[in-house]
C-alpha cells in the first residue's frame, strides 16, 4: 500500500467529519455488504420525550409522574431522562431506595414506600403484574405510531402505561438510501419493541423483514456474530454502552461520535457530528482511497 494515498483517505476523512482509527480499517470497507444500524441515538435523535400518560381507575397521572419519575432519576437512559425531567416539572421527585437498573429491560426501586417498577411489560410480568385490557390498548396504539411505551406498576400492581418517542434524525432516510446505493443491506437492531422499530423502520426504508426488535443488550453481538456465519460482511453502526461489544464484533465498526466512550472505543471509525450520512460519505471515500492504491 502507497502511505500517501492512506494519508490523503484519512486526512479527507478528517474533513467529512470521520475519524479513522488506522489504514487497514480501509480494507474492511470493500468487502462489508450489510449495515447493521441501531435504533435508539443512531437512526433517532435519543432525545426522548414524555407524550402521554394512562392510568388505570383511580391512579391519578400526578401520582404516576411522581413514582416513576423519582425512580427514573437514579437512571442515565434516554427514556428514564424523558420520564424524570416531566416529572420533576410537575413536582419535587422523592428519594429512591434500592434502586436498580435491569439493562434492556427497565428500573425497579422503593419509593415512598412502595415497590415500584418501570419498563417493559417483561419486567413488570417478572413480578407478577400484568396490564389490564384498557393498560394493553394503549400500549398497542403508542407502539403502532412508533412510540415507546414504558409500563409502571407499584405494590403489585400494574398501574400506568407512558409514552416516550425521540424523532428520527433529518438525514437517516437519505443516508439509508445512499448506502443502499453502495450495494449495502441496512438492517435496523434495537431492544425496543418490534411495533416501534417496525414504525421507524417505515420512516426511513428499512424492510420489516430486515428489523430485529427486542434483542437484549448482551445479545446485540450474537446478532452481528449470526449475520456473519450465514456469510454476510458486516459493518455495524451505534453509540451506546450495549453496541460496544457489537462493535468490536463487526468487520466494520462505526461509532457515533455523539455516543458513549465505550462505543467510541470499540468502534474503527468515529462519525464525529453522529451523522448517519458520514458512514455513507466514509464507506464511499475507503472504497475510493483503496482505488488509489491499487
Ligand atoms: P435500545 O436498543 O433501543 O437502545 P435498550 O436495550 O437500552 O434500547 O432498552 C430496551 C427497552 O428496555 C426500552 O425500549 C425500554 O422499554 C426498556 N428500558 C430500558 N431502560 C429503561 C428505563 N430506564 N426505564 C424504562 N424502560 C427502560
Ligand atoms: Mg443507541
Amino acid at each position: 500500500a502507497t502511505p500517501t494515498a492512506l494519508l490523503v483517505g484519512t486526512g479527507r476523512g478528517a474533513q467529512l467529519g470521520v475519524l479513522i482509527k488506522g489504514p487497514e480499517v480501509l480494507e474492511s470497507t470493500r468487502k462489508v455488504d450489510t449495515i447493521v444500524l441501531d435504533k435508539t441515538g443512531t437512526v433517532t435523535t435519543g432525545q426522548m420525550t414524555l407524550l402521554g400518560v394512562h392510568t388505570v381507575e383511580g391512579v391519578a397521572e400526578a401520582e404516576v409522574l411522581r413514582l416513576a419519575g423519582a425512580l427514573e432519576h437514579a437512571s442515565e437512559h434516554p427514556i428514564a431522562r424523558a420520564i424524570a425531567t416531566a416529572a420533576a416539572k410537575a413536582g419535587e421527585l422523592p428519594a429512591v431506595e434500592g434502586f436498580e437498573n435491569v439493562p434492556g429491560l427497565g428500573v425497579q426501586g422503593v419509593v415512598d414506600g412502595h415497590a415500584v417498577v418501570a419498563g417493559r411489560e417483561a419486567l413488570l410480568n417478572e413480578w407478577s403484574q400484568y396490564l389490564p385490557e384498557s393498560l394493553a390498548g394503549a400500549k398497542r396504539r403508542a407502539e403502532s405510531a412508533g412510540r415507546t411505551a414504558i409500563a409502571v406498576g407499584w405494590d403489585g400492581e400494574a398501574r400506568a402505561v407512558l409514552e416516550v418517542a425521540d424523532a428520527v434524525k433529518p438525514t437517516s432516510a437519505e443516508a439509508i438510501a445512499a448506502l443502499r446505493a453502495l450495494g449495502l443491506t441496512p438492517v435496523l437492531l434495537t431492544g425496543d419493541n418490534r411495533l416501534v422499530a417496525e414504525a421507524v423502520a417505515a420512516e426511513v426504508g428499512i424492510e420489516p423483514e430486515h428489523v430485529i426488535a427486542e434483542v437484549m443488550p448482551q445479545d446485540k453481538v450474537d446478532t452481528v456474530k449470526r449475520l456473519q456465519a450465514e456469510g454476510k460482511v458486516v459493518a455495524m453502526v451505534g453509540d451506546g454502552v450495549n453496541d460496544a461489544a457489537a462493535l468490536a464484533q463487526a468487520d466494520l465498526g462505526l461509532a457515533m461520535g455523539t455516543g458513549t466512550d465505550a462505543a467510541i472505543e470499540a468502534g474503527d471509525l468515529t462519525l464525529v457530528r453522529g451523522d448517519l450520512l458520514a458512514a455513507a460519505d466514509a464507506i464511499r471515500l475507503s472504497r475510493r482511497t483503496l482505488g488509489t492504491i491499487k
